[in-house]
């Protein structure tokens, strides 16, 4: 018995890896949507239609021995009740419509409704993980025992038949958890790499690395639309002061506060990166020099106007310099971009700080 469903087992694998593959790399925003419960439905019910192509017929009767079950109980674990349904519809149409309607075919249609009704049940009153699967894998033994008990009465070793089934579903269920816990928790991991490897550990702004690939990405973008593309290179005046006089830990909460205030002050399609200690650049996408000044004045005065907390009801303030480039009114080679933004950027140090730069003009 074990041979023969074997096939289904690795069924069962072949798509718990497959699936956590595909989830991983699916946008968050999809998964809690209709598309993403349907396409698990479907996937669900797939699964479900390949393990009946390689059910075990018991002989002399309409009854197919496979695992179909543990797809149902897979997808109610990792889906919502709509993807459950989809599944199980897609089961039930196949096993009447391809095998025709029968006592056996009625019973599995019948043990359909009885895994969404009990899984529901379940997801809805046992929120421990392992406890909410094995709940479900009792539910669903004793269900195909019940039924093969009544429906295999006439067959030869019907006992042996049916005890044989529920250890092989109870080993592939046991399986499955442990392997859908394994998919679970290297997709976490590897979020948590992926997000670490893009993101500035203090600030969640791009990270240097992340900045850069962005900056090549524009670049392209640029010179195949003909676009202008400015960049402001930001850098704290005196910050040294506010870690020798409050301490690191106060200048890293200054830090995330100037990070958080450059985002809301860039237009959304901008990439904000940290690309020092306490420099940051922003990249404008179309953008003209102009135009860059404007936002480059406006970073500036806010950040002049805003009270950074340092404890409770201690605020302190700060100044920022800026520094302005633009391809191609003020930079000639968009590869130098970022060193002429840095021109400017000394510049604006040099002539006082508080204030933005190009290569040419500076505004107070
Ligand atoms: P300037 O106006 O010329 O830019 O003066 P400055 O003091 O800001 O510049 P300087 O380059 O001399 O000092 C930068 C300081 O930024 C020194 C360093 O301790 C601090 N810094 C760099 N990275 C971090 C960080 O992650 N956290 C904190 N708290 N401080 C940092
Ligand atoms: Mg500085
Ligand atoms: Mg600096």
């Amino acid at each position: 018995m074990i041979n023969d469903l074997f096939i289904n087992m690795l069924l069962l694998i072949s798509f718990t890896f497959v699936g956590g593959h595909i989830s991983r790399e699916m946008p968050e925003k999809l998964k809690g949507k209709y598309f993403g419960k349907i396409i698990l439905g479907i996937a669900g019910g797939v699964l479900g239609i390949l393990m009946m192509v390689y059910a075990i017929q018991v002989i002399g009767t309409n009854t197919l021995l496979d695992l179909r079950s543990l797809a149902i109980l897979m997808i109610s674990s990792v889906g919502s009740f709509e993807s459950t349904f989809i599944t199980g519809l897609i089961i039930a149409i196949y096993r009447i419509g391809y095998y025709g309607v029968s006592q056996s075919s009625i019973f599995a249609l019948a043990h359909i409704c009885l895994y969404l009704i009990f899984f529901s049940i379940i997801n809805r009153k046992i929120k421990t993980p392992w406890k909410n699967w094995f709940a479900k894998l009792a539910i669903t033994v004793l269900i195909l025992v019940t039924t093969f008990v009544y429906l295999l009465h006439d067959v030869e070793n019907e006992y042996l038949i049916i005890l044989n089934f529920s250890i092989v579903v109870i080993c592939a269920g046991t399986l499955e958890y442990f392997l859908l816990k394994y998919a679970e928790r290297s997709n976490q991991l590897y979020k948590i790499y992926k997000k670490d490897s893009t993101k500035d550990f203090l600030t969640g702004l791009n990270n240097t690395r992340q900045f850069d690939k962005l900056l090549n990405m524009s670049y392209e973008r640029v010179i195949e639309n003909d676009e202008k593309l400015s960049c402001l290179m930001v850098d704290i005046d005196h910050f040294k002061r506010v870690n020798d006089t409050y301490g690191h830990a106060i200048g890293d909460v200054v830090l995330k506060e100037l990070a958080e205030i450059l985002e809301k002050n860039s237009r959304v399609f901008d990439f904000v990166g940290r690309v020092g200690g306490e420099e940051f650049c922003i990249l404008l996408l179309d953008c003209p020099s102009d135009r860059a000044f404007e936002i480059g004045t406006r970073i500036k005065n806010y950040v002049k106007e805003h009270r950074f907390p340092i404890g409770q009801n201690k605020y302190i303030n700060i100044t920022v310099s800026i520094g302005v480039a633009t391809y191609p009114e003020t930079v000639a080679n968009i590869e130098e971009l970022v060193e002429k933004a840095d021109v400017g950027l000394y510049k604006a140090k040099r002539t006082g700080r508080d204030r933005v730069c190009d290569n040419l003009n500076c505004i107070e």
